[in-house]
């Protein structure tokens, strides 16, 4: 593999003992890990992720709730929904799959999560709790990020940093975490000037924009580590936001997509339920 980070691998590996976490827990417990999992409409893609969510979950001993709701299911009825399942003492973790119907408030269901069963890490009490370097649940695909530089051994104290994008879900907990980890981090978006050059003088690339190959392979700094969340559909497939042929070269680590940081970001929703299922039973 080279340079190639393999993040199904990767995946594999934890999963494996997340499932033995799992199995412990069933047997001390009389039941296994519960998520829940809401899918309001039928949106492809969001159908796509649920089932891949749900799979996972019974790959590992974690059962899943399933709740498929109708598109016009109204605000007041999805929180209601949420109210019994944060009241349900068999479901540990509760995940909204985004985006939901334009007609909701999207904002208001994440707030009703009990922050305790947020495994998502979305709600504003997690994410002020990473910010204030107490984190408790974290956002699954930064965080799966971090766990694959780890593994990896990329070394991240005292590097160069950019991540361009500033989503609430990705870009932003990336931020900190590097930061927590003592790089020196830079947040680009849409509004940096002179991005080339800024890119060129990092050591750590984290690029989520969700742009097929924006970020150009002669903008890779040699030996830097390039870690791709970019996920587009194209006619040649699915493909990341970096041109991954011609970084590769120049990288010492780097992510493909698909098989790089996709798989891992289920992996550590398995694994905040996990830890999410510990706290509640305590
Ligand atoms: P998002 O909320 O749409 O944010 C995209 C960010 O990119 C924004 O901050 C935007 O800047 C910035 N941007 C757009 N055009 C830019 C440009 N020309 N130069 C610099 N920055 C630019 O996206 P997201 O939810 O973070 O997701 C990003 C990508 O990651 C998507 O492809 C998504 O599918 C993928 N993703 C993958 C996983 C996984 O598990 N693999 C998980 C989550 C997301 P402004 O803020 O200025 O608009």
């Amino acid at each position: 593999m080279g340079n190639i980070i393999d993040g199904k691998g990767l995946a594999q590996k934890k999963r494996a003992l997340i499932k033995e976490k799992a199995i412990t827990f069933t047997r001390a417990n009389g039941r296994p890990p519960g998520l829940a999992v809401i899918l309001a409409g039928d949106d492809p893609a969001s159908t796509i992720y649920v089932r891949n969510k749900k799979q996972a979950c019974e790959k590992t001993g974690v059962h899943s709730y399933d709740h498929h709701l109708a598109t016009d299911i109204t605000q007041g009825e999805l929180l209601a929904l949420i109210e019994r399942l944060n009241d349900d003492s068999k479901v540990d973790g509760i995940l909204v799959q985004l985006p939901l119907p334009s007609h909701l408030n999207e904002k208001e269901i994440l707030l009703k999560i009990d922050p305790a069963k947020d495994v998502d890490g979305f709600h504003p009490y997690n994410l002020g709790r990473l910010l204030m370097g107490d984190p408790a649940l974290m956002p699954c695909t930064p965080r799966g990020i971090m766990y694959m530089l780890q593994e990896y051994g990329a070394s991240i104290d005292g590097k160069d940093a950019i991540i361009i994008g500033r989503s609430n879900i990705v870009g932003k907990p990336m931020a900190i975490m590097l930061m927590m980890a003592h790089a020196t981090v830079s947040i680009a978006h849409s509004h940096t000037r002179d991005l080339a050059r800024k890119i060129s003088g990092s050591d750590i690339v984290v690029a989520a924009i969700g742009k097929a190959h924006m970020i150009k392979g002669d903008w890779i700094k040699e030996d830097a580590v390039v870690i791709d969340v970019g996920m587009n559909r194209t006619e040649k497939g699915l493909v990341g936001d970096v041109e991954f042929d011609q970084a590769k070269k120049r990288a010492s680590l780097i992510t493909p997509v698909p098989g790089g940081v996709g798989p891992m970001t289920i992996t550590m929703l398995l694994e905040n339920t996990l830890i999410a299922a510990q706290e509640h039973i305590k």
